[in-house]
């Protein structure tokens, strides 16, 4: 451990120790983005030991830090000490308990699988640690159900009809973007050949395979026909056991499209209305009523793919907890096999918040919204199968997969909880392969579309 006088990063003054990103990490998840000025220091005991301090404002709390002879160990037990002081202080400065207490990492089943009690170590309430432990229970079964050499493949296509206010993900224009579609289609199915061969000779097995965007049924049938020919002409498919399309935005689904999936093989297919409020979704700028979405639910139900998923989002600008619970009601009555509840996030680069829109649902609500929804689903025999969090959500809250039984995605699971290899094909695509010894190696492809064309053609 390097000793360090004083650090000070914008609002944060680092005092005996530069663990600048474990900070962050829970300042920001217990504050988002409106971070008070604190102090976070390491102080060595006259007896020896040490422990954590941090001050914001009037509010000091301090916190031991565990002794171990194990150097990773000890930085660990700092860490977890500068973390669990700013916890104490940062609880009574907001005046209430956040709902995922002191953990600040994206993926909590992960602690629950490591057999840490979240309730006692590190405060979550007991719905959220109930929460994490029940979907904990999937990632084992999935994990038992995975050979050495399995993999999933992520197929990524990054356009959409229009840009919704809270995405932060379509960053150009969507027009000028469109016009990149066949010669992105051109790169991808080189960048596919290429996957195919490695895939070949790594031995490995696909047992997933995911096309996701932005909204991939953005493709017009004879260019998503194209792109899943190409994929089981250059795969070996014959051991998937699920083929999601992230057909997600309503107003791009049609019989046409929707035939070309089905004719495909393609078992699970979203369609995502995030809300059933028109007067929101107009708000949001998804360019779709609630009507296109019980048309494009019906063609999918009428084809018969075995396995559908319905997105909602809680506390979207100008929704209100009646008009979530009521589109929760309707949805329920249409039996999606998944129903993926996120929590909205006010990302930076998303529209409403570079327009300082804040109509969006309070903390509270957004937690009424979740409970109310919780509730339902359990009642309609719905598990959380996988969960994540992200930064800048309301309230702090997760986002959360459902599904009835026996329909749970292992696609997702393998991805959420790292159990297996993941190949991610596309721009912005994360491939994450595993080596003999467990560890990660990580390869990123280039972020939007024109730089991916350029580095895959040219
Ligand atoms: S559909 Fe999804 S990816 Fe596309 S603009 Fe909306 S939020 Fe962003």
């Amino acid at each position: 451990m390097k000793s360090v006088a004083a650090i000070i990063i914008c609002n944060m003054q680092l005092i005996g120790h530069n663990y600048k990103y474990a900070v962050e990490q829970i300042a920001l998840s217990l504050f988002q983005s409106d971070l008070p000025e604190f102090i976070s220091e390491l102080r060595k005991l006259p007896g020896g030991g040490m422990e954590a301090i941090t001050t914001i404002g009037e509010h000091i709390r301090s916190s031991p830090v565990a002794v171990f002879s194990d150097i990773n160990e000890q930085v660990k037990a700092i860490q977890r000490a500068l973390k669990l002081s700013f916890y104490h202080a940062a609880v009574e400065v907001i005046g209430n308990s956040p709902p995922w207490g002191a953990v600040s990492g994206v993926k909590p089943t992960r602690l629950v699988l490591n057999g840490v009690d979240l309730e006692r170590d590190f405060f979550v309430s007991s719905e959220r640690a109930e929460l994490c432990r029940s979907t904990a229970k999937y990632a084992v079964t999935a994990k038992n159900s995975l050979e050495p050499r399995d993999v999933v493949l992520y197929v990524g296509i990054p356009f959409c009809p229009t840009r919704c206010s809270y995405c932060s993900f379509v960053s150009q224009s969507v027009e000028k973007s469109l016009k990149l579609i066949e010669p992105y289609l051109d790169a991808l199915l080189l960048e596919i050949s290429a996957t195919a061969k490695l895939i070949k000779e790594r031995n490995e097995k696909i047992r997933a395979v995911y096309i996701g965007g932005g909204t991939p049924t953005t493709l017009s049938a004879n260019q998503l026909s194209r792109l899943i020919e190409n994929l089981y002409d250059k795969f070996e498919l014959s051991a998937i056991t699920e083929f999601t399309v992230e057909a997600g935005r309503p107003d791009t689904i049609d019989w046409e499209k929707l035939r070309v999936l089905k004719s495909s093989a393609v078992t699970r297919v979203s369609v995502n209305p995030q809300t059933l409020n028109d007067s929101v979704l107009n708000h949001i700028g998804r360019r779709h009523a609630v009507d296109d979405f019980f048309r494009a639910y019906s063609i999918v139900r009428e084809l018969d793919f075995d396995c559908v998923n319905v997105d909602f989002i809680a506390g979207l600008p100008t929704e209100t907890l009646e008009s979530f619970q009521s589109g929760i009601e309707k949805a329920l009555t249409m039996n999606p096999e998944n129903i993926t509840l996120h929590t909205l996030a006010r990302k930076r680069g998303s529209s409403f918040n570079e327009h300082g829109d804040t109509s969006y649902s309070s903390g509270e609500t957004v937690g009424s919204m979740l409970d109310f929804a919780f509730s339902l689903l359990r009642s309609n025999s719905y598990s959380p199968y996988y969960l994540y969090r992200q930064k800048f959500t309301i309230g702090g809250y997760e986002n959360t997969g459902w599904t009835l039984p026996g329909k749970e995605s292992l696609y997702n699971i393998c991805m959420m909880e790292e159990l297996c290899g993941v190949y991610a094909l596309g721009a912005g695509g994360s491939t994450k392969l595993l080596s003999p010894d467990g560890k990660i190696e990580r390869s990123f492809n280039p972020k939007y579309p024109q730089e991916y064309i350029k580095e895959k053609l040219l």
